[in-house]
């Protein structure tokens, strides 16, 4: 295993558990099997375990493993979130990561985060409920040993967090295929430069970069002279970054463990030549072909001044024709409506300021309606009303 350091010297394994994907039995955690794959896992040096409050049962069961295997909390860290868009009072914040301490049968948490932060306006609510002051009680207390936030949002709102609090970590959504969205690599090597420690979730798309590859693009990844799986190439990719500090992988078989070790075992920074970057900018190619609209996430059409969030609507509706309609639905709900303030591409109403900054010639008020057409079912419109209710009250 090969490891990378974090804000204070401590070492990390590059490969860190991401627990959220255990295999579930009658709707609960198979904690038997998850067992033996945390054993496994801390035998060949994995030292990172990432779970959330709001993963069902997950907490709970992670727990358990720890109780039933002596001098283990002591081998690993922990890194559990705060769901702060559900805080209403500093009490409850105090009650909820008592309960998470609770769960997890352990007086500390290593690194602790702000659950799915998308932007400014959803950390300065927090602050207003006086989580900064909470946060230093904590950390004095040592209950709290480092405090970050995982992000969902455009790159820009990404850099604005960042440099909003004195943040010891983060963790983005990041692989090949968003390289230019989210928090993107810009928001990377910025987090990078100022020190901050980046941990990588969904490094392969929730395995969507495995599954659900054009089989052309399989095709290329696998007539490869190194003989690594798509899994291997999306993961190498990452561990070549030096602004790269943990990749999570939600591992839930012993083969995945043994598999995903033995690559993190071998991927140092830098290992990712041109060569092999040549091979993914085809891969990425023939992924675009099934694109709905070219766009690239620059984001040199931002801001728009009616709160659209361009190259996210248009991200979430490329995933509708390249992965699921589903999943692009799901993250467009995530992207749009749980944020400060709703960014739906409904919102446009057609002065046609982007198009001018578009590289890409993007013919992006038309492009937008039609998004807006796939992505905003009679159920994205229920769910809207329903947050905005939520948010007067
Ligand atoms: S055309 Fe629509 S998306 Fe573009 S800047 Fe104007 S309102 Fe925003
Ligand atoms: S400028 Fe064009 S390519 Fe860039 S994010 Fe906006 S729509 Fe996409």
């Amino acid at each position: 295993m090969l490891y990378r350091t974090d804000r204070y010297g401590n070492q990390l394994s590059e490969l860190g558990f991401g627990c959220m994907r255990w295999t579930k039995s009658g709707g609960s955690v198979d904690l038997e099997k998850a067992e033996k794959e945390v054993l496994r896992a801390v035998e060949l040096g994995v030292n990172y375990f990432d779970t959330a409050y709001i993963y069902p049962g997950n907490e709970a069961a992670l727990g358990a493993i720890l109780a039933r295997n002596p001098g283990l909390r002591d081998r690993i860290c922990i890194a559990t979130k705060l769901p702060h868009y559900l805080m209403k009072s500093r009490n409850q914040t105090e009650h909820t990561f008592q309960e998470e301490l609770t769960r997890l049968g352990t007086d500390h948490i290593d690194y602790y985060l702000m659950h799915m932060v998308t932007d400014l306006g959803a950390w300065k609510r927090v602050c207003a409920l006086g989580i900064e002051d909470w946060i230093q009680e904590k950390k004095a207390s040592g209950q709290i040993r480092q405090i970050g936030f995982s992000f969902h949002g455009p790159t820009d709102e990404f850099c604005r967090v960042l440099n909003a609090y004195d943040w010891d970590f983060c963790q983005i959504q990041y692989n090949y295929m968003d390289e230019h969205s989210q928090a993107g690599r810009r928001g990377l090597e910025t987090a990078e430069a100022k020190g901050i420690p980046v941990i990588i979730m969904e490094p392969l798309r929730g395995g969507r970069l495995v599954n659900l590859l054009p089989e052309r693009a399989k095709q290329i990844l696998t007539d490869n002279p190194h003989g690594w799986s798509p899994a291997e190439w999306g993961l190498r990719w990452l561990y070549s970054q030096s602004g790269v500090t943990v990749v999570l992988s939600g591992m839930n078989s012993l083969d995945m463990v043994e598999e995903n070790c033995r690559i993190a075992s071998e991927a140092a920074v830098g290992t990712f030549g041109p060569a092999e970057q040549t091979v993914l900018d085809q891969v990425k190619k023939e992924i675009g072909k099934s694109l709905k609209v070219p766009c690239t996430g620059c984001s040199y059409c931002m801001p728009c001044p009616h709160g659209v969030d361009i190259p996210g609507a248009f991200r979430c509706w490329n995933e509708i024709y390249t992965e699921s309609r589903k999943s692009g639905r799901t993250d467009y709900f995530r992207a749009s409506i749980l944020r400060h303030k709703p960014t739906s591409a409904s919102l446009c109403v057609g002065c046609g300021r982007c198009e001018q900054h578009c590289p890409q010639s993007i013919p992006v008020r038309a492009m937008l309606r039609s998004a807006a057409a796939d992505l905003e079912t009679p159920w994205y419109k229920i769910a809207r009303a329903g947050v905005k209710i939520l948010r007067l009250w």
